[in-house]
């Protein structure tokens, strides 16, 4: 059961060091429910020590998934290397209890060592050499500018218990652990160390994360100790899958939070779908935000791997779609429009067309290609051209030609009976008419209702469209 003594305070701390992947935001996600249902707080954190493969871009890239996604943070952006000096006071700290110390083994010497002990087939650990140096020779070698990087000493007996909420009991025996680096000689703090400092000091309670940092959580738990702190309750997310049950990867598709974006996905519809993969609220597949809050539980998180299914999600993103407010997706539109080179901003316009397409588009970028029409003419391709604006299709063509011409109400009721007309008259089926007129004026012969693209576009444009092919 998650522990609620205390105010709950919950993290996100991804490392900057790429997109914002998918896994890693269903693991924000399943905090952020979390804090929402139970009134805590949720803290953003990036995790920037690692100096070479940390980017503004990347940075970016989060903070835009973030908010895309609608999960706001109560605190944060922290960054961690803005809080050296805070990590420094915890490191001296531990240097005067004698839980660390400086050790001056150069890569070499660690790497000679680390190869012994394969060739002996013993497990590589630190053997401790600079631990047992004196006082006086320690003192010496720094005050000569010697590099050195700062240590943790490990016990040797006893281990380390972990009540993970996914994953059950977790036993570490406490010699297995060597003595973990903390601080680099460059001087930087080790993740396992700014981890700990920043969830202590933040009065972190509760630590859902990917379960690639299980093995890390040990290490974490000794300098607990090593505070006198109480650690926060863990939860490790197994890791999500492509389709073949294979790690999740780019062979897949797209795992960028913000490649969902651009492919026309909705925020809602992809959380809903994050939320789901390895967690279950009976049969429930469809859930709004408030739902999730409510209904999330990390004790329902499959302790299995859970499975990235693209066509679900599509087939989910359809659905919201579909149940949007048209104003709602209007204001969406013209981003897809603008990728194709239209720009405007006649809001009635966007509602209209979210209208005629809304049933028909999956994606923001399917309507953007169902609806280009009302803004550009496109001149279908070649084979369109030869099977529905050839020879036998101009007189049908020009047929409605003529019928629109003497349109006077260019309503859909008049539309209407310009088609239903013509089918009673000449015996030829509404596809043989439709569909000829609906390729000349969209290019496509996948669009919204013919009746509709005529109204929209107007007499003057269906026209001049139309007569293109009537040469
Ligand atoms: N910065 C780590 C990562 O991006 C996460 C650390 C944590 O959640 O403890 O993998």
């Amino acid at each position: 059961m998650v522990n609620t003594s205390k105010k709950p305070r919950f993290r996100f701390a991804p490392s900057p060091t790429g997109y914002l992947h998918v896994g890693g935001a269903r693991t924000a996600l399943y905090n952020y429910l979390l804090a929402r249902q139970l009134g805590g707080d949720f803290i953003l954190r990036i995790e920037d020590t690692d100096l070479e493969r940390s980017t503004p871009e990347s940075i970016q890239a989060i903070l835009d998934s973030m908010k895309w996604l609608k999960m706001e943070w109560d605190e944060g952006p922290y960054f961690q290397t803005k809080r050296f000096d805070l990590y420094n006071q915890y490191i001296d700290q531990l240097i005067k209890e004698k839980k660390a110390y400086p050790c001056f083994c150069t890569s070499q010497e660690l790497e000679a060592k680390r190869a012994l002990a394969q060739k002996e087939k013993r497990k590589p650990m630190y053997d401790r050499t600079c631990y047992k140096l004196s006082t006086s020779d320690v003192e010496k070698k720094i005050s000569s500018g010697e590099k050195h990087c700062i240590r943790f000493h490990s016990h040797d007996e006893g281990s380390i218990i972990i009540n993970d909420l996914v994953k059950g009991r977790v036993e570490i025996a406490e010699k297995e652990l060597d003595d973990l680096i903390i601080r680099r000689t460059d001087g930087s703090p080790t993740y396992n160390f700014t981890v700990v400092i920043d969830d202590m000091t933040m009065g972190i309670t509760h630590v859902i994360r990917g379960d690639d940092h299980l093995n890390n959580t040990p290490r974490q738990m000794q300098l607990y100790q090593a505070f006198g702190a109480t650690p926060p309750q863990f939860a490790h997310l197994p890791l999500i899958l492509g389709t073949d049950k294979k790690r999740l990867s780019k062979r897949h598709g797209a795992t960028s939070v913000m490649a969902y974006y651009e492919m026309g996905y909705l925020p809602d519809a992809l959380i809903n779908y994050l939320a789901r993969i390895g967690w279950a609220y009976k049969d429930q597949e469809v859930f709004t935000r408030q739902d999730l809050i409510e209904k999330f539980s990390i004790e329902s998180v499959s302790k299995a791997a859970g499975v990235f299914n693209p066509e679900k999600l599509l087939w989910l993103n359809g659905l919201y779609i579909r149940e949007s407010k048209p104003e709602d997706l209007a204001k969406l539109l013209p981003h897809y429009l603008e990728k194709r080179g239209i720009i405007s901003n006649d809001t009635s316009l966007f509602v209209e067309l979210v209208k005629i397409s809304q049933e028909k588009s999956k994606t923001l970028e399917e309507m953007a290609d169902l609806v280009d029409f009302a803004f550009k003419e496109t001149r279908p391709d070649e084979a369109l051209q030869n099977k529905f604006l050839g020879k036998e299709n101009k007189p049908h063509l020009k047929l409605v030609y003529d019928r629109l011409e003497k349109l006077e109400n260019f309503d859909i009721a008049g539309i209407t009976n310009v088609f239903t007309t013509l089918v009673q008259e000449t015996g030829l089926k509404l596809g043989q008419i439709a569909q000829p007129v609906r390729v000349a004026l969209s290019g496509k012969n996948i669009s919204p209702g013919i009746y509709e693209i005529i109204r929209i576009l107007g007499k003057k444009t269906c026209l001049a469209r139309i007569s293109k092919y009537l040469e």
